[in-house]
C-alpha cells in the first residue's frame, strides 16, 4: 500500500512561525544559548555553530569549549567558557562537569556535539541532559548516544536528536531498532523519534521532521546540494538552539530552522566560488528576510 512520506513543510508555515522582533525587546528578552561544541582539531565547528545561533537572533550565545582549543577569532559578539585546563584539556572530559554546571544557569537551550570529537567522554553530555534545558544533540554527540543509549534516561526535557545518514544509522543500531529497520527515511525518523522521546531532524536531501507523539512528519523542500559540504550541519544545530532559545516549541525551531537553512543555499549565487559553511552563516539575514 502507498505510505505517506509526510507533509511538506512550507514557506507560510515558516513565516508564521517567525514573528516580528519586538521593538522593546532586550538581549535578555530573546534567549541565551548555550553551545558546547568543539575540541583542538575541529574548532572550526564550535565556531560555526556559534555563530549561527547569533545570525538567527538569540540574545546571547555562550560557547564552552575544551580550555586546549583556542578561542575563535569571530564573531566577537561570542561569549567564551574554556572548561578545563590550557595545556592538556584537547576534548571534553569528566573534570569538566563542575564548570559546565556554572555555564548551563540561566540558559535557554543547550546545543551539544559539532566538533566535539569522537574522543570525547560521555559525562559531559550526562550533565548536560541532567539539567532540565531543551537540548540539540548534533554530529559527535550522536555518535556518544549511539554508543551510550542509556544516557537517554537522563534526560530532563525535550530533546532534537539531527543525524546525517551515517549518524542515524549508528543511532538505530544503537537503540536496537536495527532488526526492525523501516524503510522509508520518514518510517526510520518516525521511529527514532517515538524510542529516543525526541524531535529527530533526519538530514540530506528533503530533510524530515519526526516528534515522539508518532504524527505524520514533515517533509522539506527548501535547499540544494551546494550544502552538501564540510560544516553546514552544525550551522543548523546553532539555528535550531537560537530559536528554541527565542521561545519556539522544539518541533517548531526544529523545522522552521530547517527550512531557513535550506533557503540560505538557494541564496547563494556566486557561479565563481562553492559554497561553504562559513557563507551559510552569513545568509541566515538575508534567508529570514525572504521568509518571514
Ligand atoms: P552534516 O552532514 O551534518 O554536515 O549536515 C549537512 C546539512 O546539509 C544538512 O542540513 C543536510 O540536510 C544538508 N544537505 C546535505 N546534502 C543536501 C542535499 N543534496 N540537498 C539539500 N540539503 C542537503
Ligand atoms: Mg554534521
Amino acid at each position: 500500500a502507498a505510505q505517506s512520506l509526510g507533509r511538506a513543510f512550507t514557506q507560510a508555515d515558516a513565516a508564521a512561525l517567525l514573528r516580528r522582533r519586538d521593538r522593546a525587546a532586550h538581549k535578555n528578552s530573546l534567549g541565551h544559548v548555550l553551545c558546547v561544541a568543539g575540541s583542538r582539531q575541529y574548532a572550526g565547528a564550535a565556531a560555526l555553530c556559534a555563530g549561527a545561533a547569533l545570525r538567527s537572533g538569540a540574545g546571547l550565545v555562550t560557547l564552552a569549549h575544551p580550555a586546549a582549543m583556542p578561542r575563535p577569532a569571530s564573531p566577537h559578539a561570542l561569549i567564551c567558557t574554556p572548561l578545563g585546563d590550557t595545556q592538556r584539556d584537547d576534548v571534553f572530559g569528566d573534570a569538566m562537569v563542575p564548570q559546565l554546571q556554572q555555564a548551563l544557569l540561566n540558559k535557554n537551550a543547550v546545543v551539544y556535539g559539532p566538533g566535539s570529537s569522537p574522543a570525547a567522554t560521555p559525562d559531559v553530555l550526562r550533565a548536560l541532559l541532567a539539567a532540565a534545558i531543551p537540548m540539540v544533540i548534533d554530529a559527535d554527540g550522536l555518535r556518544l548516544l549511539a554508543a551510550h543509549p542509556e544516557l537517554l534516561d537522563a534526560a530532563r526535557a525535550g530533546l532534537v536528536l539531527t543525524p546525517h545518514p551515517g549518524e542515524m544509522a549508528a543511532l538505530l543500531r544503537g537503540v536496537g531498532l536495527v532488526d526492525a529497520m523501516p524503510a522509508s527515511r520518514s518510517e526510520q525518523a518516525k521511529a527514532l523519534a517515538a524510542r529516543c522521546h525526541a524531535v529527530v531532524v533526519l538530514k540530506g536531501q528533503h530533510s524530515v521532521v519526526a516528534t515522539p507523539d508518532g504524527r505524520e512528519p514533515t517533509i522539506n523542500l527548501s535547499g540544494t546540494a551546494a550544502l552538501a559540504t564540510a560544516g553546514t550541519g552544525d550551522v543548523l544545530a546553532g539555528m535550531i538552539g537560537a530559536m528554541i532559545a527565542q521561545g519556539m516549541s522544539m518541533e517548531d525551531a526544529a523545522r522552521c530552522a530547517v527550512f531557513v537553512h535550506g533557503v540560505c543555499a538557494e541564496c547563494w549565487h556566486d557561479a565563481q566560488r562553492a559554497l561553504i559553511a562559513d557563507d551559510v552563516v552569513e545568509l541566515i539575514g538575508s534567508a529570514l528576510r525572504l521568509v518571514a
